[in-house]
């Protein structure tokens, strides 16, 4: 028999967010977030909040041991800070339940993207009191949670949120922040993720797991087998050379794991950030896992000691045109621990594609293989040492791909909008079931 290499307590969850999924947005007294006229513009989407008790039933079927889910902020405080709204508070309440008597174990992020209108318009993230919005939001979600959930994340993706949100200006809250306001703004959300990871452990009488979701792109190297090449490709993640506006795990990642800005991306952007070493050591949480979602990566070759990068056109690419490298998730994971040494969740993988119902069945089969062959390279980084925890799919359904509206469709479960958002398994959720079942054996057949 194949020897195994995810043991039998590798988390295998799937994924998804509040403003991507759930809708109903002015449903029971939900509050405006800063998402919600982009979303309207291509409604009704997938309707979560009114089907949830189907897709925890999925997730049943599919024998995730989590789900990784995310709060709509507005839900449960209408102007982000104040007092609690019952009716969404219920709402999440069945929901953490339902998962828990049926085994799965909930993963829940604070803030994926959907920010409160009514704290936008008090500047938001700019703010110098939102850090203390952001610590009495996680206070109130850890109170209410308290003795069910066991395991959060704070805030997903700040790359993505301040780079494409307050730096370039391309999706809401539409910001091009520089100078000052830029520094401003990359302080207090660290600011504030640290503060709540003290608020929601100050608030839970159960040992809880917390971590934040970063992202970035994995460099590898254009020939494994060459030292020189490797050490190129371990630079050259770090370099503002080879990542664009604030795509960097290490702008986020120093302050958050190891209590320093990293002065090349500060004098990058053109910016310093002075902070008081109070502000650092909250900034400097004590995060159980390192939290990272990967979804491609880029080659390459050392060039008189320097990384340079080597093109490839040739490569996969998924339906927004993103190159699919599955040895980012070898490369990835490897070079994370190595840097901030904690052991890593990968909090979202997954790849998009133009998938179609034929004859009632939907058959993704380069979903599978890029499942498959990300899973390889994740079990083998995993062999060779680097402590990984567990992995999410994104996303356990098609759903808004913000921008980008719903012609992406990344889910493992198709969903239908012409008919009213009915949910169809596509081939690929029958393949992750299996992996998960055999504790990713499954993925190790017929390999050459
Ligand atoms: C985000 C998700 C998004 C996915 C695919 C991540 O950047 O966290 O919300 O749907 O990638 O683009």
């Amino acid at each position: 028999m194949e020897e195994k290499t995810f043991g039998k307590d590798f988390v295998w969850g799937a994924a998804t967010s509040a403003l991507q999924t759930e809708g109903s947005l002015n449903a029971d007294g939900r509050g405006e977030s800063v998402w919600d006229q982009v979303y309207l513009k291509d409604g009704p989407g997938d309707e979560s909040y009114k089907k949830i008790d189907e897709d925890i039933a999925l997730l049943k079927e599919l024998g995730v041991k989590a789900y990784r889910f995310s709060l709509s902020w507005t839900r449960l405080f209408p102007e982000g800070t104040g007092s609690l709204n019952r009716k969404g508070a219920d709402f999440y309440l069945h929901l953490v339940k339902d998962l828990l008597a049926d085994g799965i174990e909930p993963y829940v992020t604070l803030f994926h993207w959907d920010y409160p209108l009514a704290l936008e318009l008090k500047g938001g993230w700019l703010n110098k009191d939102s850090p203390l919005w952001f610590e009495e939001y996680a206070r109130g979600v850890g109170r209410l949670f308290n003795g069910l959930v066991k395991n959060y994340l704070t805030i997903n993706e700040p790359q993505c949120f301040l780079g494409m949100g307050h730096y370039e200006g391309s999706v809401p809250p539409y910001h091009q922040y520089r100078d000052k306001d830029l520094a401003k703004v990359i302080h207090n959300v660290l600011l504030g993720s640290g503060l709540a990871v003290r608020a929601l452990r100050a608030a839970s009488s159960l040992d809880l797991k917390i971590m934040m979701a970063n992202t970035y792109l994995p460099s590898f190297p254009a020939n494994p087998a060459n030292p020189d090449d490797i050490e190129a490709a371990r630079l050259a993640y770090l370099s503002p050379k080879f990542n664009h506006a604030l795509f960097s795990v290490s702008l986020f990642a120093d302050p958050a794991f190891l209590g320093r800005y990293d002065r090349r991306w500060l004098s990058h952007l053109n910016i310093d950030i002075p902070y008081s070493e109070s502000d650092m050591k909250i900034i400097q949480a004590d995060y159980d896992y390192f939290g990272i979602n990967i979804y491609s990566g880029y080659k390459v070759v050392s060039k008189k000691g320097q990384p340079a990068l080597v093109p490839t056109p040739d490569a996969p690419h998924n339906y927004l045109n993103w190159e699919i490298h599955p040895e980012a998730l070898y490369y990835g994971p490897k070079y994370l621990f190595e840097r901030y040494r904690k052991p890593i969740f990968i909090t979202e993988n997954g790849t998009c594609c133009g998938d179609k119902i034929e004859e009632g069945l939907v058959h993704d089969l380069n979903r599978m293989e890029y499942l498959r062959d990300y899973l390889r390279m994740l079990g083998k980084v995993i062999k060779e040492g680097t402590p990984v925890a567990g992995y999410f799919y994104w996303s356990l359904l098609d759903n808004f791909e913000w921008n980008n509206g719903y012609r992406p469709r990344f889910g493992l479960v198709f969903v239908d909008y012409e008919k009213g958002a009915r949910r169809l398994p596509k081939d690929s959720f029958f393949y992750f079931k299996k992996v998960i079942a055999s504790d990713g054996g499954e993925i190790l057949k017929d390999q050459d």
